[in-house]
């Protein structure tokens, strides 16, 4: 059966930040929707017709699904935790509640409840960090699965510098990330990530380890953790006295390619950023967490220039919102800090297309295109009062998604569509 969702349409084909034939913008458009897929898009007077059923979402704009780039689910009760800096917030906060993570009866509820939350705040897609268990990748894969979403998780992989509940070791953390690959990677819509935590929490003999599963399986995305901190810089160059620099650590594993997300890249040598740029290599920005712990202040301009993929991403629970929106606030912030300035259709761009982009998913998700995955979010820039009343005066595409972009949260989202299916109960008129 095909539908027919009207709405303004708004989709990118290019970086804002570099182009200026970049976005479609559809005012009275239609997605036609068949077998979780688009199967056409373009004026309503174009493609309306009697025997498709026809859901109105006008003055709405419909975009693609937004995508969070690095979040974990084992942290839906550590969000919000108060007073320190990464290490010891790892310590006092998040190692506790990740240790609850082996107990499928904990991880299955918590999973739901996370996947709930991303869609409630317009996500559709997320590459995830699970706990070092397979129970927790066995528990989200199951809940992304039954909702029919495009997911990215791995379990993290961690020998050293933390807790005995939450340690595996060189081989088991090798053998465990062998069968999820096995059993979730290319299931549905589902991928599997591998996933070192960071260096300070892997012996050089586990970073080998993680670098065989690379080689064994090369379009799997990475993903891990550089340079957020400089206590943590600092007692990762002691624990690799040999290492260049951080980076140069997970260079000499074979960790460092197009496939991998590198979360924070706050403060980066020279030679780490030509790096990057030269393997491809993704910096995913993290802005409400960079802020909360007190990390610093992302460079994305700079990057972006030296010629590095950026993504940006939530975080959570480092991060304090669950939604992109406030993402891209607090990112904009971040960036106003630096004299740098980030363009509400360069926002937009970011985490849609953008994002679909470092994680080599842009064939399928982050633009409206015939042939890709039908998961949407319907914006309404009017759904609170403030923003009703900032709205009288908008008088551009531009503005307004500015403002969805400083004031918008979940009351934003009128509905979110994962593979053709809405997944947000309609707010009433
Ligand atoms: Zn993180």
């Amino acid at each position: 059966m095909k539908t027919l969702l009207r709405g303004r349409l708004l989709t990118f084909h290019a970086d804002p930040a570099e182009t200026e034939d970049n976005h479609r913008y559809i005012e009275d458009g239609a997605l036609v929707v068949e077998n979780g897929r688009i199967a056409a898009l373009g004026r309503y007077s174009d493609l309306a017709a009697p025997e498709m059923v026809e859901i109105d979402h006008r003055p709405n704009l419909i975009l693609p699904g937004f995508i969070d780039p690095h979040i974990h689910f084992p942290q839906v009760q550590v969000i919000a935790s108060w007073g320190v800096q990464l290490l010891d917030w790892l310590n006092r906060y998040t190692f506790p509640a990740e240790g609850r993570y082996a107990d499928p009866a904990h991880a299955e509820p918590m999973a739901s409840a996370f996947l709930d939350l991303l869609l409630a705040h317009g996500t559709t897609t997320a590459c995830a960090f699970a706990s070092v268990h397979p129970a927790s990748v066995d528990a989200l894969m199951s809940a992304a699965e039954a909702r029919s979403m495009m997911m990215l998780a791995g379990k993290v992989m961690m020998d050293r510098n933390a807790p005995d509940y939450l340690r595996d070791t060189p081989q088991s953390g090798y053998d465990d990330s062998k069968r999820l690959i096995a059993r979730w990677h290319g299931r549905d819509r589902l991928r599997y990530a591998i996933s070192p935590r960071f260096a300070i929490t892997s012996t050089p003999e586990q970073m080998a380890a993680a670098g065989a599963l690379v080689s064994e399986y090369p379009d799997l995305s990475i993903q891990t953790h550089l340079s957020e901190n400089h206590a943590e810089i600092e007692l990762t160059l002691s624990l690799y006295p040999h290492a260049r620099d951080y980076l140069d650590v997970y260079e000499t594993y074979g960790l460092v390619g197009p496939k991998t997300l590198l979360g924070h890249c706050i403060h980066l040598t020279p030679r780490e950023i030509a790096k990057m740029a030269e393997t491809g290599a993704s910096a995913v920005f993290c802005p409400t967490s960079n802020l909360f712990l007190g990390s610093g202040l992302f460079d994305a301009e700079g990057l972006r220039r030296a010629g590095i993929v950026t993504a940006v991403a939530t975080d959570v629970g480092g991060g304090t919102s669950y939604s992109q929106l406030q993402t891209l606030n607090e990112a904009y912030k971040v960036m106003q800090m630096r004299g740098q300035r980030l363009h509400p259709l360069a926002a937009f761009h970011w985490i849609t297309r953008g994002n679909a982009l470092a994680l080599g998913l842009a064939n399928r998700i982050g633009s409206l295109q015939a042939g890709g995955d039908a998961d949407l979010v319907v914006l309404d820039a009017r759904a609170t009062p403030a923003m009703a009343l900032r709205a009288e005066r908008i008088e551009s595409l531009a503005e307004e998604l500015f403002l969805l972009q400083i004031l918008g949260d979940d009351r934003a989202i009128a509905q979110t569509y994962v593979a053709g299916r809405p997944m947000k109960p309609a707010r009433a008129a």
